[in-house]
């Protein structure tokens, strides 16, 4: 089953909801069952859509947000509006913390960092954040833990057979295999939004969409100036693909 189409990943969830209690990080209190995350890695509204899809199965997660991410911003106002309908329908909004921003910081300072952070998103979403998960910390090599979060390294849930990811867009074993043992035990599953397409295509397919939509974004932002609209039309999207085999690729 290609698990990265919206129906093998409605129907890999579906599953682990019937063998499994399935939820947020924020609802772990060390009961068996399979805490289901996602870091927002590229873009907003693929976890915005993601959460559509969840909710429309009636499963419920934790979504970690970069504050300081360089392809989306969580304090524009459709980014704000998407994050605070995620909350509202009971997603848990959470901070995905990339220590990597502030090289000189002791641990003491990055705590406040994070702090600084979670109150960015709380902001936004009204209401309070208290988990995180870390950004890369295999690329960095830090796995430090917050004190007074919800940790998502904790190494309870953390273990290389209590947790599986689809980074790369691979699965180390099947997931259906690994949902199932969250009916006796805590497990970890991460699925990062941006995998996750109508047909499941793989790389660079997702990368393909978000370039898409940041074109769109862009041509509406300067569809107002008439210097544009005379050069350029209705479609900055065409004028790119027309563009393309000019670039020094
Ligand atoms: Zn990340």
């Amino acid at each position: 089953m290609n698990y990265f189409s919206d129906d093998g990943v409605k129907a890999l969830l579906g599953r682990a909801a019937e063998l499994a209690l399935l939820f947020p990080l924020r609802d772990w209190r060390g009961q068996p069952g399979i805490i289901l995350r996602h870091d927002v890695d590229l873009d907003v509204q693929a976890a915005y859509d993601f959460s559509r899809l969840l909710a429309d199965i009636d499963i419920r997660s934790t979504f970690f947000f970069l504050v300081t991410a360089e392809t989306y911003n969580v304090n524009c106002l459709p980014a704000r509006r998407m994050l605070r309908q995620m909350a509202e329908d009971d997603f848990e909004v959470a901070l995905h913390f990339d220590p990597q921003v502030y090289p000189k910081a002791d641990e003491a300072a990055l705590a406040r960092h994070a702090r600084d952070e979670g109150d960015i998103l709380a902001d936004i979403i009204g209401q309070g954040v208290n988990s995180v998960s870390l950004h890369n910390p295999s690329v960095h090599g830090s796995f430090m833990l917050l004190d007074g979060w919800n940790n998502a390294y904790d190494p309870a849930i953390f273990a290389p057979d209590r947790y599986l990811s689809d980074s790369r867009m691979q699965f180390r074993s099947d997931p259906m295999d690994f949902v199932a043992q969250g009916a006796s035990r805590t497990v970890q599953l991460l699925l990062h939004p941006l995998h996750y397409t109508q047909d499941g295509g793989r790389y660079p397919v997702p990368m393909l969409n978000y370039l898409e939509r940041q074109t769109r974004m862009v041509d509406t932002m300067f569809r107002v100036n008439s210097e544009y609209q005379e050069r350029v039309g209705d479609s900055l999207l065409e004028s790119l693909s027309q563009s393309l085999p000019q670039w020094k690729l």
